[in-house]
């Protein structure tokens, strides 16, 4: 998913690449440690479809792209993997490094290019994540659990649910009730 940059113009191109299965698996593992839970939750379902339309302007590239395919997420209620249909949008610029610095430009979109060339790596590594679930469920995309849904984690999630919705001015008026009553 590189360009060099001599070889874009003002004028509008575009570029395709099909990014392999083995690169996707890489990135999805790139930003977990090793044996955490997070390891475990996604996993490459095949290769995906990358889109790119550049322009450049003197030092600057202007970009867009998309990013789609499927990547499989493990579902935290019955543990069972399905595919979780990606449709990746980016947009940015890429600019020349600066001098003495080979860090991350403080802009938000804005990548440094380097020896010439552009590489879409970057700002794929860096939205991918916003793009898949962090609690991936079967429901998202299915009517229901591919699997059998684990009890234990079913009761506590609901829990947790009931809890977060009970309005505060409900939970005083509760209170108030259960206080008369004594
Ligand atoms: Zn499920």
């Amino acid at each position: 998913m590189k360009l060099k940059l001599n070889a874009l113009y003002a004028e509008e191109q575009h570029f395709q690449w099909e990014v392999s299965q083995e690169w996707i698996k890489e990135l999805l593992q790139s930003d977990v440690d090793e044996g955490s839970v997070e390891a475990e939750l996604y996993a490459a379902s095949g290769p995906m479809d990358m889109q790119v339309w550049v322009h450049r302007n003197d030092e600057d590239v202007f970009f867009r792209a998309t990013l789609t395919g499927e990547i499989k997420c493990m579902c935290v209620r019955c543990l069972e993997f399905f595919g979780f249909p990606v449709s990746l949008e980016l947009q940015g610029i890429f600019i020349m490094p600066e001098h003495d610095s080979y860090e991350t430009p403080d802009e938000p979109f804005t990548y440094f290019y380097d020896g010439g060339e552009i590489d879409f790596s970057q700002p794929v590594r860096e939205n991918i994540f916003l793009e898949i679930p962090q609690n991936p469920s079967c429901e998202m995309v299915l009517d229901s659990c591919v699997g059998e849904p684990l009890k234990a984690i079913e009761e506590q999630t609901s829990e947790a649910d009931e809890e977060t919705t009970i309005d505060p001015r409900w939970a005083a008026l509760q209170e108030l009730k259960s206080s008369l009553k004594k």
